[in-house]
């Protein structure tokens, strides 16, 4: 339409400045022959054609369902416009010259329809029509909206596509009408009307040459012709004839010119069409490629959902084990503690009773380990942010490991190269199990030489680093070592462990912020070395945790506390418990009967289980909350996801704590929320006071060799209680050893032979020089060794 509009425009403008408005009659004249057989091409359809069904019911516009030539209108057409034009010549006399427009109308209505007959419906469409549905959707390129009549259905974007996104794409080649593109009409006629020997790509360079020559010679001819015209009637009649000759030289040479304008054209034209031939194969396979890629992602989104559920219902399942575990677990802690604690139980009894204590916390520790492993994994691990004292920490990380590392022949350093603050603020638990796990690595690995955790401390970042003597990691192993599971093959080390330990140790530095790298040379040893944030806390100090069995009780009236739980043995639990430090306090078995008895009694707490058959901890709170309540509440359940400690702070929880029961956790809770100030039977520890083990060295001299023999042996033996026996009755007779006979008993209740037969086996002088620790004795000087 565009190509119509500027080429009307175009001759318009010719003919104004040529200045041939007297030659305007003649040309218009002959267009008008052109518009009229067009014009009766369309009658003959619209009026005969259609109620008689030889061309398609309704009219089509979109170009996608049209051939690119209408084979009857053209032929009518060309048909019409030869005859009216012979007519308008005068050959067919005056009479047929003056009636040369209606010729053209007639003409091209009665071939028409005489075509239309012939054909019945054939060559009008290009492919049958496409259901879209109304609004039913949006153009594949442009992506709006349109009307089912100006949608197609295109193969190429394999989607609707709209009229216009349709008309201006060039790439698809018209895909969607094979047979029925000019080219395809251009080959059906080359095997018509040329030679079937010469190649098709010949005969259709031939047949598109002929074309182009044609339109060029027919554009020049009118041209000439209109000024030829122009220029006759301006001179008298004996010069027209030399004038006309001169024209038409003109013509035969702009002739010559026209057939080398219709070759270059041709030959550009195939480049051309090979390029985009070039282009469409190319896309087409980059379509493919983003098909299989789709195909790919989509399965692999598919894959991921999978895991997805399946994480969850491992996470499911491990917080519902851990929940069974936990709850039976509760129970024998608790009472363990409190049989521990009761005057009546025979001394040999209670260190069964400290025995069944100590390992019911070793199996709450695993199952805490487990449900870290499972949180890690789910992305859903949370850091408990205290303050606590790097000092301590890394001073008992020392105590414990160089009596271990001193059993293996190894020394053990612990330097602090830095003054370390007062207070650090982090995830302390975390820490030390990362610490803890690097340097039983080293441990572990280490055959000669020893272990170096050096610390340093500044701008508020912490670095230790964990060095050791031993085999060393090759340089390919060392981002596999973490890994999950995965273990170096080197020297035998393979049956070592479950190789979880780093994977756990780098996630835990990752989630704290910080980071855990490693340097290692083979047969020189490894060094880890973790890098993490820890400020200082805007209040200093740190303060002594309860310790539940030297609290007695506490100052003030005494308060009273509700315990809610389904469960009777863990309500009577925490009534002993809590009961044995003062409170006084009541049962309620659900959360109902918390509500009613919240109505009619007044109390300083309330403690509250989670899960409960009629109503749960959470609902029960909320509508505590929702009637004013404003005494504190602590949620009190087996069931320690992140997610669930959060259910029940959204509910209204002033804290929570986790079963089974940590009696120093609850003690602290209970300090905090009700404002306590506990009364003990011991002097509190000197916060500021650095380890122990590390200031002050266990000694035996002084106590008899033959004691000391005896204790050997039963420590080799294994003979704990004979042991235990045997330090009771010498604890009087060497009062100034009280520390080291207080270290050995705790020895012993740990069932820590190794250690105790390191201890006693040591002598005055054969300590190893080196194996000391380099701490600062003052905290405003450097640093000394
Ligand atoms: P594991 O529990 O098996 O020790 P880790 O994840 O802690 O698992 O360690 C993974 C592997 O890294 C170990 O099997 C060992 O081969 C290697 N590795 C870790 N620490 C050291 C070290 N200090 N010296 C040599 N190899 C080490």
């Amino acid at each position: 339409r565009i190509t119509w509009v500027v080429f009307n425009i175009a001759i318009a403008l010719l003919l104004m400045e040529l200045d041939v408005f007297e030659g305007l009659e003649h040309t218009l004249s002959l267009f008008s022959l052109i518009t009229l057989a067009w014009v009766g091409a369309l009658v003959a359809d619209l009026s005969v054609c259609k109620p008689l069904g030889w061309s398609p019911p309704g009219i089509e516009f979109k170009r996608a369902h049209l051939p690119d030539v209408n084979l009857v209108g053209l032929t009518s057409m060309i048909t019409a416009v030869i005859v009216s034009g012979m007519a308008h010549l005068g050959i067919f006399g005056p009479l047929a010259g003056a009636f040369s427009a209606l010729i053209a109308l007639i003409c091209s209505f009665a071939v028409t329809i005489g075509i239309a007959a012939l054909v019945r419906g054939r060559h009008y469409m290009a492919r049958p029509a496409s259901n879209i549905q109304h609004g039913s959707d949006s153009c594949c390129i442009c992506e709006n909206t349109f009307e089912p009549e100006d949608m197609a259905q295109c193969p190429v974007y394999a989607g609707t596509i709209c009229s216009l996104c349709c008309s201006l794409d060039s790439r698809c080649l018209d895909a969607c009408k094979p047979g029925h593109r000019l080219i395809d009409q251009l080959e059906t006629l080359a095997h018509r009307c040329l030679p079937g020997a010469w190649p098709i790509k010949i005969r259709l360079r031939i047949l598109r040459f002929l074309g182009i020559c044609t339109v060029i010679s027919a554009i020049v001819g009118l041209i000439l012709w209109t000024i030829y015209t122009q220029a006759s009637l301006s001179i008298p009649e004996a010069g027209a004839e030399p004038l006309k000759i001169s024209f038409m030289r003109l013509f035969w040479a702009l002739l010559v010119l026209s057939g080398f304008s219709a070759i270059w054209l041709t030959l550009s034209h195939e480049a051309n069409q090979l390029a985009h031939e070039e282009t469409a194969r190319q896309t087409q396979r980059l379509l493919d490629e983003i098909r299989r890629h789709q195909k790919t992602d989509g399965k692999l989104k598919q894959a991921q959902r999978q895991a997805d559920r399946a994480n969850q219902a491992k996470t499911r399942f491990v917080g519902g084990i851990s929940h069974e575990i936990r709850a039976p677990l509760h129970s024998i802690i608790g009472y363990a503690h409190l049989l521990v604690k009761a005057a009546d139980i025979p001394v040999h009894r209670r260190e069964y009773l400290e025995s069944i204590e100590h390992n019911g916390k070793y199996l709450s520790a695993l199952v805490d380990d487990i449900i870290d492993i499972s949180s890690i994994e789910s992305g859903k691990i949370t850091l408990q942010v205290g303050d606590f004292q790097l000092l301590t920490l890394v001073g008992q990380l020392a105590s414990d490991f160089r009596p271990r590392a001193r059993a293996k022949g190894l020394f053990f350093r612990l330097r602090i190269l830095d003054t370390l603050p007062e207070a650090s603020r982090g995830d302390e638990r975390r820490i030390r199990q990362i610490l803890i796990n690097l340097v039983s690595n080293a441990l572990k690995f280490t055959r000669t030489g020893g272990i170096e955790i050096t610390l340093r401390y500044r701008s508020s970042v912490a670095q230790f680093e964990v060095r050791d003597t031993g085999p060393g990691i090759p340089a390919h192993e060392q981002d596999n070592i973490f890994l999950p599971f995965y273990r170096a093959l080197s020297e035998g080390n393979a049956a070592l462990g479950s190789g979880l330990g780093l994977t756990i140790s780098k996630l835990l530095a990752q989630v704290m912020g910080g980071e855990l790298s490693l340097e290692s040379t083979v047969d020189d040893g490894s060094c880890f070395r973790l890098r993490l944030f820890l400020p200082q806390p805007f209040r200093h100090g740190v303060e002594a945790p309860a310790t539940s069995s030297k609290i007695t009780g506490y100052t003030g009236n005494p308060r009273r506390i509700m315990i809610v739980d389904d469960a009777p043995a863990h309500r009577q639990l925490l009534r002993a418990i809590l009961e044995s430090h003062g409170f006084h306090v009541t049962e309620a078995s659900s959360g109902l009967a918390c509500i009613n008895a919240v109505a009619t009694q007044t109390f300083d707490l309330i403690l509250i289980d989670w899960m409960m058959p009629d109503m749960r901890g959470d609902a029960a709170v909320s509508q505590l909350r929702r009637q004013g309540l404003g005494i504190p509440i602590i949620g009190h359940s087996a069931c320690v996801y992140p997610i669930d400690r959060a259910r029940m702070l959204d509910a209204g929880c002033d804290g929570f704590i986790a079963k089974p029961l940590n009696v120093d956790e609850l003690l602290d809770t209970l300090k905090v929320q009700l404002g306590l100030e506990w009364l003990s039977d011991e002097p509190p520890p000197q916060p500021q006071a650095a380890p122990p083990q590390d200031t002050h060295p266990i000694t035996l001299e002084g106590i008899s060799p033959e004691v000391i023999d005896l204790l050997r042996s039963q420590a080799e033996v294994g003979d704990i209680r004979a042991l235990r026996r045997e330090l009771d009755r010498i604890a009087p007779l060497y009062p100034a050893h009280q520390p080291a006979i207080d270290r050995l008993q705790e020895l012993a209740r740990e069932f820590q032979l190794r250690d105790l037969q390191w201890i006693l086996e040591e002598r005055p002088g054969n300590r190893e020089p080196d194996d000391h620790i380099l701490a600062h004795s003052d905290r405003n000087q450097r640093p000394q060794t």
